[in-house]
């Protein structure tokens, strides 16, 4: 079990599904956990959540597809802790819809909050975890980052280039101990995955060999584990979490 005692970490996206998970996960695990998102409301129950269970906790409003809002936001973390160990970026949207019908915001909206939001945060944080010589980045991808998937040309290029900002990173930061890996995510039930129809559901089920969606917590485990020092020597590696979906 990771013993994450008097360690920071920032979860963004941590008002539900995947994000609120690791959250909970990593605070489970010792850590002090801070939690962004923009929905304050839903972040106050998360942290009520974690603190409940005897964690510690707390919510910072963040919108990572402002450079304005991740620099405040990022003041705000460290003004409270002074440092940020452990940082996964996993907030993320979708604007499926075929490549011809697709909008420039469409584009813009997705690889601004996905790709630019996680580029961003990460600098903003990077010096106290160079200085601290101990840092771990978790990347949230997805295995259409990895495969392409008709109708998403957006939410895949920014989910790719998560995974070539993670190993360009990782190289960058390797010698002052810190680790950046990625975490590809297959087909897992949360408020994204639940605007799916029976079809797409179905289509995505077929496609699984383990013949089940995957669960938030599924994917927190993983995060919990590159975080551990059990992963001290894993960097710039892309761990999926598919049921078999795609074995890179
Ligand atoms: P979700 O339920 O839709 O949650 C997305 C989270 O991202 C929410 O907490 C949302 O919070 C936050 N977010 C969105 N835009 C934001 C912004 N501009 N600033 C700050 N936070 C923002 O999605 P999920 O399924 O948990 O997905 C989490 C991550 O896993 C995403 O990166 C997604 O691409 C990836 N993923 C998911 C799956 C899947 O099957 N579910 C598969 C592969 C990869 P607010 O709305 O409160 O800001």
């Amino acid at each position: 079990m990771a013993n994450f005692e008097g360690r920071i970490a920032l979860v963004t996206g941590a008002s539900q599904g995947i994000g609120r998970a690791c959250a909970v996960e990593l605070a489970r695990a010792g850590a002090t956990v801070a939690l962004a998102a923009r929905n304050e409301a839903k972040l106050a129950e998360a942290v009520a959540e974690i603190e409940a269970a005897g964690g510690k906790a707390a919510a910072f409003a963040l919108d990572v597809a402002s450079e304005a809002s991740i620099k405040a936001g990022a003041k705000a973390i460290l003004e409270r802790f002074g440092k940020v160990e452990i940082l996964v970026n996993n907030a993320g949207i979708t604007r499926d819809t075929l490549v011809l019908r697709m909008k420039r915001a469409d584009w813009d909206d997705v690889l601004g909050t996905n790709l630019t939001g996680a580029f961003l945060l990460t600098q903003a944080l990077l010096s106290p975890m160079l200085k601290n010589r101990w840092g771990r980045i978790i990347n949230i991808s997805s295995v259409v980052g990895r495969t392409g998937q008709a109708g998403q040309v957006n939410y895949a290029a920014s989910k790719a280039g998560l995974i070539g900002m993670t190993r360009s990173l990782a190289r960058e930061v390797a010698s002052r101990g810190i680790t950046v890996n990625a975490v590809a995510p297959g087909y897992i039930e949360t408020p994204m995955t639940a605007v799916l129809d029976d079809k797409q559901r179905e289509a995505m089920m077929a496609a699984i060999p383990a013949g089940r969606p995957g669960t938030d917590v599924e994917i927190a485990q993983s995060v919990v584990f590159l975080a551990s020092d059990a992963a001290a020597y894993i960097t710039g590696h892309v761990l999926d979490v598919n049921g078999g979906m795609f074995m890179g």
